[in-house]
């Protein structure tokens, strides 16, 4: 199917995108097009006008200021597969989530950012924020403005922005050079969204977790942060090293799953997935991505590797 017909504009500048963003009424940003060009092709939507962002040079940054990330809007998912493009755990979070996302040829024109400009319930962008208290930076005609992400998701692609608002940056805080961190999907297929995928970071001083967060992809209509399975996982031990196969019904991470399944998760049936089948997969791949994060940890702090048992 072909679109329906719409204008088309290339800003230059911030406020030149604003501006027309603001002069549509049914006006959408084009930043990857990896989502929308699907959505106007299928006509879900059908905008009347069109913002390329791709020509703004001050969208297209990352840097690090004050302990915190500021990924700009053009910054692309690609860019986040070596885990030394950012520092420290938060680089090597990244990069275990990012292979996830559709592949290459996708992850080479979608954003970062565009995936907050969506919010769809199955991103692992925006589960991350979730569990990490990312923040996401809008400009629009009533100026700029910072959302934190708890505050930014309303329902399946239904988010805070308002119409006519540009998102220029996602923030993150970098995270300490010891903490312990894990993803891990669950899909039917390689391209697929997730069925269910956790992001785990664990502070961890001498064996005992300090906090934990808890990120959680697809386990609700809106990424969500599993705050009762964190509050469960207080100073507890993190134990002997395990790869979360074949762990004792009593763990604390087997625990931990289970709360997050049936506490902290609100899933919906789905053809390939009843409710049954989605908790029992949110409180194994919680468990097993909480053991990724516990022996991310013990390798930041020098334990040697052992038999992974
Ligand atoms: C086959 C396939 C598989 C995929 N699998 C996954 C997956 O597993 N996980 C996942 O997270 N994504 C997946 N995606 C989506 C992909 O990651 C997109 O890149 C991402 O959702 C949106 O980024 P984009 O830059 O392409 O945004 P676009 O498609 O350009 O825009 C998407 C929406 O966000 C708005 N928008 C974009 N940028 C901004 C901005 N700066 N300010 C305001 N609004 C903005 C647009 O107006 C539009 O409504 C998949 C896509 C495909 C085609």
């Amino acid at each position: 199917m072909k679109p329906a017909a719409f204008d088309y504009a290339v800003p230059r500048t911030v406020p030149e995108a604003v501006e027309t963003l603001g002069s549509g009424r049914r006006a959408q940003v084009l930043a990857g097009g990896q989502s929308l060009l699907l959505e106007m092709h299928l006509e879900r939507i059908r905008p009347d006008l069109v913002v390329d962002i791709n020509r703004i040079p001050e969208l297209d940054d990352m840097r690090v200021i004050d302990n915190t990330l500021q990924v700009g809007a053009l910054i692309r998912h690609r860019v986040f597969e070596s885990a030394q493009a950012v520092p420290g755990p938060l680089g090597s979070l990244f990069s275990l989530a990012v292979v996830n996302i559709a592949h290459p040829p996708i992850r080479s024109r979608g954003t970062m950012v565009g995936s907050f400009g969506w919010g769809h319930p199955a991103s692992e962008w925006c589960a991350i924020a979730m569990a990490l208290d990312a923040d996401i930076q809008l400009r629009g005609p009533q100026g700029a403005r910072t959302v934190a992400a708890r505050d930014y998701f309303h329902g399946p692609l239904r988010t805070d922005r308002r119409p006519g608002e540009l998102i220029t940056s996602v923030r993150w805080p970098l995270l300490a050079g010891h903490t312990g961190v894990g993803f891990i999907e669950h899909r039917r297929t390689h391209f697929c969204f997730a069925q269910v995928a956790v992001a785990a970071v664990l502070t961890v001083h001498d064996g005992v977790i300090s906090g934990a967060r808890i990120g959680l992809v697809n386990c609700a209509d809106r990424p969500l942060r599993a705050h009762a399975a964190e509050q469960a996982l207080t100073g507890v031990e993190i134990g002997p090293r395990t790869d979360g196969y074949r762990l004792p019904e009593d763990h604390p991470f087997a625990r931990a799953g289970r709360i997050a399944a049936q506490q902290d998760a609100d899933p919906i049936a789905e053809p390939y997935a009843d409710l049954e089948y989605r908790r029992h997969a949110i409180a194994v791949v919680t468990a097993r991505t909480l053991c990724q994060a516990a022996n991310d940890h013990r390798s930041r702090v020098g334990e040697p590797e052992g038999d992974g048992q």
